[in-house]
């Protein structure tokens, strides 16, 4: 099975610096953030910054690179002035990935705090339907990326990313089955165990993924984001855990894998960074390393 695996990386230094970081690694793909994730508004890129990271791109073999938008932004809020601002950012946000040649943007739809799930929901439509509007014609698009569930956070349950994605498009889901999409999903492990999604034998993996095909289809699935849980099935926490150090079984990660539906779509980590100890050799080892050697060494031919 191919599979392109790469992690999440920082720019500090320089957007470029985020790739060979990720070569280092040994990554085949990488996420970055396009400015610091704490912050509502970056420096705005030079054509040297653009240049830079696409020659790093190519001189690192390094392909598929995506961003993750800043965490301030939430498009579910029910404060005028806050949801304002966050379209402007996340507007800005695909503006510097399409500058950069960056084709998706992962976003996490969005909190209601003090409204409802539902007119949480409908803010976010309302939202991305204007942020689509205003970037008409880019060619950078959105990847909503389900969550934890955490506190109010929205998009937990696939079919409140799928509700989004019809009152943005206008219809069902399914009914686009090809390229021609405006909103895709990015699927991150942690997220969706946190949320009880468990997908750890064939059975309740096959289960699951039907049941994602038939309500959002599983083309729109660009992307992936493989973290282990720190917290159990169900727990609503957002803590991600090295791989097969955390709860879930590493047969889950097995079966996607060596799913062929998601064959060549990037998978990237988002695990804590840092080093361990070899045990063989006593070295110490980046992380990414570490958690790449594993995911690889489930990948059946
Ligand atoms: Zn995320
Ligand atoms: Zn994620």
């Amino acid at each position: 099975m191919n599979q392109i695996l790469g992690a999440h990386m920082s720019i500090s230094g320089g957007l470029y610096r985020a790739v060979e970081s990720a070569r280092t690694a040994g990554c085949q793909c990488v996420q970055i953030f396009t400015k610091n994730s704490n912050q509502w508004k970056g420096k705005a890129l030079t054509s040297k910054d653009t240049e830079l990271f696409q020659e790093a791109l190519v001189r690192c073999g390094i392909s598929h690179p995506i961003s993750h938008d800043s965490y301030l932004i939430n498009l579910g809020t029910p404060s005028d002035e806050l949801w304002l601002k966050s379209i402007a950012a996340f507007e800005d946000e695909l503006l510097r990935a399409n500058e950069l040649g960056i084709p998706f943007v992962v976003t996490h739809p969005g909190s209601f705090t003090t409204s409802s799930p539902q007119e949480g929901l409908d803010r976010i439509a309302q939202g991305l339907l204007r942020v689509l509007e205003h970037t008409a014609g880019i060619k950078t698009r959105c990847l909503l990326e389900n969550t934890a569930g955490q506190g109010t956070n929205l998009g937990f349950e696939l079919e409140q990313i799928a509700q989004i994605i019809e009152a943005v498009e206008g219809g069902k889901p399914t009914e686009k089955t090809g390229d021609d999409f405006l909103l895709g999903v990015c699927f991150d492990t942690c997220h969706a165990f946190a949320a009880g999604y468990d997908f750890s034998s064939e059975e309740k993996y096959a289960k699951m993924m039907e049941h994602f095909n038939a309500i959002i289809g599983l083309n729109r699935f660009r992307a992936f984001h493989i973290n282990d849980a720190m917290k159990e099935l169900g727990s609503r926490v957002d803590r991600h855990a090295h791989i097969g150090c955390g709860k879930i079984p590493l047969e889950a990660f097995r079966l996607l894998l060596n799913d062929p539906h998601f064959e060549n779509v990037p998978k990237y980590l988002e695990t804590p960074k840092g080093t361990k100890t070899n045990e063989q050799t006593g070295m110490e080892e980046d992380w990414d390393i570490v958690n790449l050697r594993t995911l690889r060494s489930l990948l059946e031919n």
